[in-house]
């Protein structure tokens, strides 16, 4: 049972080890298709439902008991977010960090400032101020998750994961929400389970930002896919393995979250065109067919990027779906004819 204070959060930028370092557990509120949509009295309905779902789960007061929620500056929508809900949640605990745009060495700096200003908010907040252990505490248990979370993948691509890519998705949902230490045994029960090999399907990539639902990943191997590398804001990319090869803890952490695998929000400017790069070589050396993208209606970021991604997979000879929704099923529900075409036609 978590006996800790918990810290609410909204992005995978968000520096995890960090909140546990300062005494907390971290809690991702993640869209809920069950709230009631009225986050449109508060923001324009034209906007991201990454967003908007959120606002509905504050405004429903569907959220667990928090000490504060942290925000991460990760595009306009997000930053919106936090202004209303402040106004949803008038006399709660909230803070907006800078996340910088770029990945260089000015960039990394910048943000280990704010992850500084930070570890003072949760301070504020009635947290312990971390040290040197309490980070390496963190950090250590963080690096635990990613690399448990690392050799499901793998399980899962060699087909020996039982339930598949939904089974690996609640894995992501979990860890994103509950105690560190409580993750760290339930991953390695996943990882001591033997299942029969399942390995069958039309290997596929998938990339995007925002689908928790495991039913979504359920949904897509129906249609006789098989999920063999996934490059998500609600998967793979929750957990970024940190390495402490300087006594500056928060500057290791700021370098390795801006650039693992930035999302397109972010720009890697010795290499703009790098997300579209990253996708052909990864579905490359996971021996994918093809690839499926998922984003989140209204997201500027990957609108933007979209065009340059689908032309160099053209190129390339890759074959491309790309999908939009609602983070939801609702939305997923309606793209299964799609889906399956797109299947049958790697088949
Ligand atoms: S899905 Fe796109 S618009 Fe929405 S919060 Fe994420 S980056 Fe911003």
């Amino acid at each position: 049972m978590n006996t800790k204070q918990v810290v609410g959060f909204a992005c995978s930028y968000t520096p995890l080890a960090l909140i546990n370092a300062a005494g907390f557990s971290h809690y991702r509120v993640l869209p809920d298709a069950d709230c009631p949509d009225q986050a449109g009295s508060l923001l324009h309905d034209n906007l991201c439902p990454h967003i908007k779902g959120i606002l509905d789960r504050a405004m429903s007061d569907r959220v667990p008991d928090l000490a504060g929620m942290v925000f991460l500056n990760s595009c306009d929508a997000m930053r919106r977010l936090h202004d209303a809900w402040m106004k949803a949640r008038p006399g709660t605990r909230s803070v907006l960090i800078d996340l910088p745009p770029t990945t260089n060495d000015a960039s990394v700096g910048f943000f280990r400032d704010e992850l500084d200003r930070l570890a003072g908010t949760l301070v504020d907040w009635g947290g312990t101020a971390p040290d040197g252990k309490s980070l390496t505490r963190g950090i250590g248990l963080n690096n635990a998750i990613a690399e448990s979370l690392s050799a499901l993948r793998d399980r899962q691509r060699a087909g020996t994961l039982r339930n598949g890519s939904a089974a690996l998705q609640e894995a992501y949902n979990r860890a994103s929400t509950g105690p560190m230490e409580e993750t760290i045994t339930f991953l390695e029960s996943l990882l001591a389970e033997t299942a029969a090999n399942n390995g069958r399907g039309v290997p596929l990539y998938l990339f995007g930002n925002v689908m928790p639902d495991p039913e979504a990943f359920t949904l897509i191997e129906e249609c006789g896919a098989r999920i063999v590398c996934e490059d998500m804001c609600t998967g793979s990319r929750v957990f970024t393995r940190i390495t402490m090869d300087r006594e500056d803890a928060l500057y290791c952490m700021a370098r390795d979250t801006i650039r693992d695998r930035p999302c397109a929000r972010t720009m890697d400017e010795r290499r703009p065109g790098r997300i579209a790069d990253d996708l052909v070589m990864m579905a490359r050396e996971c021996g994918a067919r093809g690839i499926i993208g998922y984003t989140v209606k209204f997201c500027d970021p990957y609108i933007a990027r979209m065009p340059h991604v689908r032309e160099l997979l053209k190129k390339e000879g890759i074959p491309f779906l790309h999908l939009e929704g609602d983070c939801t099923m609702r939305s997923m529900g309606q793209h299964r004819t799609r889906i399956e075409a797109f299947i049958e036609m790697l088949g």
